[in-house]
């Protein structure tokens, strides 16, 4: 069995798009893991995905199918990521942060975020009581293949290393002690605050910068001592858009070059992984990007059998107008 998972989630139409293009979507739902994308000629293609969240999909629905069993495998030293891939404005951030971190209007919209927040400090509260449990929060920005530390923005070029014990991790990185979700809805708002403050002196958008939540949950026996430790990871990754689309030149191009390079690196590594025959193993390419070589536990082969579950969402726009060409690309892509 495969330990990669990959759902689908489209948003709602925005009222903009609804004005300019009508109330119209480019796919019709057949079930919870199929549906056909119309083309502009009008001809049907259908697509199989783990799970498909259709745009009347809760935030919940979302949260429980994919990320509440990690959770709880992070408690029980288990790593787990996820990963949101799609062009800008598919909802990307939406799905992972909420409208916003620190308490939305309503507590429906919560995205990811606060409720793995949640979900982890009541799996602390009924775990074993002879272990010690300690949570960490780390944040950090790739951009142009330099890693930022958003807890710490004197840190823009952490340097990623790989040790016996930790397996790969970032060096010097800030680890935030959390000791209850207050605290850690706290922690990430003031990182993603910080994200912004380094987007406005570095000239750029979040769209074209990784944005990588590690939870790090390490746990002591009182009674003898031995250490474990589970990884939670959150990608939002930078807009999978095309260049072409954009006529791009300069630093921009440069950008959308060094973002669809990473993008790809994590495709080539996906598929080397996923296309790997049992007890053989490839060669994957994790060094080809930062990106990949900081989910580089993560993204390990299956026929390892390490007990790590990967989930990628893909995002797409709701609206038929983008060139379907490039979209259904990057649904056969993974
Ligand atoms: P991305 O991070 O992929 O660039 P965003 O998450 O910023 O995209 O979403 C783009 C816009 O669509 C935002 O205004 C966001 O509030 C809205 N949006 C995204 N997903 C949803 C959803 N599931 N329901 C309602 N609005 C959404
Ligand atoms: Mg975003």
């Amino acid at each position: 069995m495969s330990n990669v998972t990959v759902c689908a989630r489209f948003r709602p139409l925005s009222s903009k798009e609804k004005r300019d293009h009508g109330d119209v979507i480019c796919i019709r739902s057949i079930d919870a893991e199929n549906f056909v994308f119309k083309d502009e000629k009008d001809e049907d293609f259908t697509f199989c995905f783990d799970r498909v969240f259709y745009p009347g999909s809760e935030q919940v629905d979302v949260y429980e199918f994919l990320a509440q069993p990690i959770v709880r495998d992070a408690v029980n030293a288990i790593n787990g990521t996820i990963i949101t891939y799609g062009q800008t404005g598919a909802g990307k951030t939406y799905s992972i942060e909420g409208p916003s971190i620190l308490g939305c209007d309503e507590q429906k919209k919560e995205g990811l975020l606060p409720r793995v927040v949640g979900e982890l400090f009541e799996c602390l509260k009924s775990a074993d009581e002879m272990i010690k449990y300690t949570v960490k929060l780390s944040m950090v920005e790739i951009y142009m293949e330099k890693v930022r530390d958003l807890f710490d923005l004197s840190k823009d070029n952490l340097h990623i290393k790989e040790g016996k014990v930790q397996g790969i991790f970032l060096s010097g990185v800030t680890e935030i002690s959390i000791l209850d979700p207050e605290e850690a809805l706290r922690s990430l708002s003031s990182g993603i605050a910080n994200r912004a403050v380094g987007e406005t002196l570095m000239n750029m958008a979040s769209s074209r910068s990784h944005c990588v939540y590690i939870f790090t949950v390490r746990q002591e026996s009182t009674k003898d001592r031995r250490m474990k430790t589970g990884k939670l990871i959150l990608v939002d990754l930078a807009g999978s858009e095309k260049v072409e689309k954009t006529g791009a030149e300069g630093r921009v191009l440069e950008e959308a070059k060094t973002i669809n390079k990473s993008l790809s690196a994590l495709g080539n590594v996906i598929n080397a992984l996923t296309g790997s025959t049992p007890g053989k193993v490839n060669h994957i390419p994790y060094r080809d990007s930062k990106l990949t070589r900081i989910l580089q536990d993560a993204l390990v082969s299956p026929p390892l059998l390490c007990p790590h579950q990967i989930t990628i969402i893909f995002y797409q726009k709701p609206t038929v107008f983008s060139s379907y060409r490039v979209e259904t690309h990057e649904l056969h892509y993974f």
